[in-house]
C-alpha cells in the first residue's frame, strides 16, 4: 500500500491511498478537489471511494466535485453525520468492516472532536482526521472530555508501528506545547528539532507512528507525572485521567 499526502486550503492533510497493484485508490479527506485530482492524474489510478473522517468543510469540501467527476463512488462517513455530510451514501458504524479500491478498511468511531468522528484503519496505518495529530489532538466541538479521552485510549491501543496520519499539519506548534508541559522529555526535544528543520524545508510531517505518538504526545501521556504536575495547581491532588486530559486541552486551547 502506497499513502500519499495532498496538502489542501492552508494546513490540511487529504491523502491519496493505493493498493500495491490494482488500477483503484481511495482518497480520505478531500478538503478541496483540485489538489486532490492533482495527485490523481499524476498517480493514475481511478478513485474508487472517498472515506470521510467528520463533517466539517475543510475536510469534505471537495467530496461532491470528486463524486461528480468520478462517477458513482462510495462516500463513507459516521452514520450519525448522514444529514450533515455531503454525499454520504456509505453510512458506518464502529467496527464497521468494508473492502474499497482492493483494501479492507475498519471503521473505529471516536467521538470527541465532532460526535460522529471515525479514524480509518487501513493495514499498517489509521487516518485520524480532527482527532489525533502528531503531538496533539482536536478541539472539543461536540464531545465530552471523556468522550475524547476515551477515543484517544482506543486509537492508542493500535500497535506501535502503526502509521498514524492526522488532518492537518499542526506538529511543530504541538510538539512547541508538549516541550512546555515535558521540559526534560529527550524524545520530544528531539523530535521538536527534527521537525523544525523538516517545516523549514517545507516538507511534511507525517506520518508519525503510534509507538512514537505514546511517547511525545502530551494527550496520550496524562497518567505521566511531568504531565500531572504542569496541571495539579488547579485540580487539587490525585486528579483523575480524565480530569488531567480537560486540563492539558485547556491550556492548548490557550497556547499559541
Ligand atoms: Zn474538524
Ligand atoms: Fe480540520
Amino acid at each position: 500500500m502506497r499513502v500519499t499526502p495532498i496538502l489542501c486550503l492552508r494546513d490540511n492533510y487529504a491523502y491519496l491511498v493505493q493498493p500495491n497493484a490494482g488500477p483503484e485508490a481511495l482518497i480520505v479527506d478531500p478538503s478541496e478537489a483540485a489538489p486532490v485530482l492533482r495527485a490523481v492524474r499524476d498517480a493514475g489510478p481511478r478513485i474508487a471511494a472517498v472515506l470521510c473522517t467528520h463533517h466539517h468543510w475543510d475536510h469534505v469540501g471537495g467530496v461532491e466535485e470528486l463524486c461528480a467527476r468520478a462517477g458513482p463512488i462510495g462516500v463513507y462517513g459516521h452514520s450519525s453525520e448522514r444529514s450533515r455530510l455531503p454525499g454520504l451514501n456509505q453510512p458506518l458504524d464502529d467496527g464497521s468492516v468494508f473492502e474499497a479500491a482492493g483494501l479492507s478498511v475498519t471503521a473505529l468511531h471516536v467521538p470527541g472532536h465532532t460526535r460522529g468522528s471515525v479514524a480509518y484503519r487501513i493495514e499498517d496505518a489509521v487516518f485520524t482526521g480532527d482527532t489525533l495529530f502528531v503531538a496533539g489532538c482536536g478541539r472539543l466541538f461536540e464531545g465530552t472530555a471523556t468522550d475524547m479521552h476515551s477515543s484517544l485510549g482506543r486509537l492508542a491501543s493500535l500497535p506501535d508501528q502503526t502509521l498514524v496520519y492526522p488532518g492537518h499539519e499542526y506538529t511543530l506548534n504541538n510538539l512547541q506545547f508538549a516541550a512546555k508541559l515535558e521540559p526534560d522529555n529527550q524524545r520530544i526535544r528531539a523530535k521538536l528539532d527534527r521537525v523544525a528543520e523538516q517545516r523549514r524545508r517545507g516538507k511534511p510531517t507525517v506520518p508519525s507512528s503510534m509507538g512514537e505518538e505514546r511517547l511525545t504526545n502530551p494527550f496520550l501521556r496524562v497518567r505521566e507525572n511531568p504531565i500531572v504536575r504542569s496541571v495539579s495547581g488547579s485540580l487539587g491532588p490525585d486528579p483523575d485521567d480524565v480530569a488531567v486530559f480537560a486540563s492539558v486541552r485547556a491550556a492548548k486551547d490557550r497556547f499559541q
